[in-house]
């Protein structure tokens, strides 16, 4: 797997490879994004390259369309095969920015197999603790005008229109902290399965995202000598 990517040239510093994780309501797609960009490096999330693979047609975009259409998750297979495809591109020769996968130790694994040659995975862990997960995602508030997400503490403008943000009604906390127990259950096996590595950081989500953008940039220097950046 991966023998067709060019390792980078000479010159050029080691390919940044950015594994993201958190749960929901952490900020780990605005970190994503200003990472990537940042860095310019294509930011990879599995809903965008889903719903691509979707319109594509391939015949791994037709299998996981066939499988969501009928509420099912994507399966470890399929979703590996539609990464794996994604990561071949040119735009990530160089790294890249993950964001939603892997999911699981399975599709972890399929992960490491194509980093073959690639130079080194940094694992990102953006870590807030439940009870303040709990109150951000209560409190999610969309773009009454646009329908954008907002990062929540932060503003009282939408970042993409400037419209009024409102509070979403349907975030009731009981409801919340289930879906939050059941994200943080499911996902410890892969937190277990990076967290000896040496290219694992624990980044504090706690705080205004600029910090963690800081914070972010000083574990990935960290991790991967300022050579490279
Ligand atoms: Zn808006």
């Amino acid at each position: 797997m991966g023998n067709h990517v060019q390792p980078p040239r000479k010159g050029d510093g080691v390919a940044l490879n950015i594994v993201m994780l958190g749960p929901p309501g952490a900020g780990k797609g605005t970190q994503a994004e200003r990472l990537a960009g940042r860095h310019g490096l294509p930011k990879i999330s599995t809903g965008d390259i889903l719903r691509e693979a979707v319109q594509s047609g391939t015949e791994l975009g037709l299998a996981a369309k066939v499988t969501m259409e009928a509420g099912n998750l994507v399966s470890d297979d399929v979703m590996i095969g539609i990464v794996h495809e994604r990561l071949t591109r040119d735009d990530a020769a160089r790294g890249f920015v993950l964001d939603g996968f892997p999911r699981t130790v399975v599709q972890a694994t399929a992960l490491d197999g194509m980093m073959e040659g690639r130079g080194p995975l940094v694992v990102l862990d953006i870590s807030v603790p439940e009870e303040v997960l709990v109150r951000r995602l209560a409190a999610r508030r969309i773009c009454g005008r646009c329908g954008a997400n907002a990062a929540v503490e932060w503003t009282d403008t939408c970042g993409k229109c400037g419209g009024a943000l409102v509070t979403r009604v349907d975030d009731g906390v009981e409801v919340v902290r289930e879906r939050l127990k059941v994200f943080l259950r499911q996902t410890k096996p892969l937190v277990d399965y990076y967290s000896r590595r040496p290219t694992f950081r624990s980044i504090n989500g706690n705080q205004p995202p600029d910090v963690v953008s800081g914070a972010i940039e000083s574990a990935l220097r960290d991790a991967c000598g300022s050579a490279a950046l």
